[in-house]
């Protein structure tokens, strides 16, 4: 049995998180319970969401430039909305021969594309 620190009872060893260092029997000073409580009270102070904040800006900064996350978000935007320049591409992409001026001069095409995209996402 070990005694809890935060809520003073004393508890089985199954009862603390294990620690790798810092304590001689290997276990945290406060019970499991009470070490939620701890975390769910610290993410509630403005440091921990103040810092959070940074963070959450700091690593979309940094996989931005990585990724390119944002470029991907307006590219699903792209597609959904079906532009011609989006329909254009895709058909450069079957008919590589072609060229966005060639394929715009086949109105036809653009569309008959676009209704057979629309028809695959509704299947
Ligand atoms: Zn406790």
């Amino acid at each position: 049995m070990k005694l809890c620190k935060k809520c003073f009872e004393n508890k089985p060893e199954v009862d603390f998180y294990k620690r790798k260092s810092g304590t001689l029997d290997g276990l945290y000073s406060y019970c499991i319970p009470c070490t939620k409580q701890n975390q769910k009270e610290y993410r509630q102070t403005e440091v921990y969401k103040k810092g959070n904040t940074v963070r959450v800006r700091r690593w979309q900064q940094k996989h931005k430039k990585k990724h390119g996350i944002l470029n991907r978000k307006s590219q699903r935007c792209f597609a959904k909305k079906m532009t011609n320049s989006y329909i254009i591409k895709r058909i450069k992409g079957r008919y590589n021969t072609l060229n966005s001026e060639q394929i715009k001069q086949y109105p036809e095409l653009i569309e008959a594309t676009r209704m057979n995209l629309k028809i695959k996402r509704l299947l």
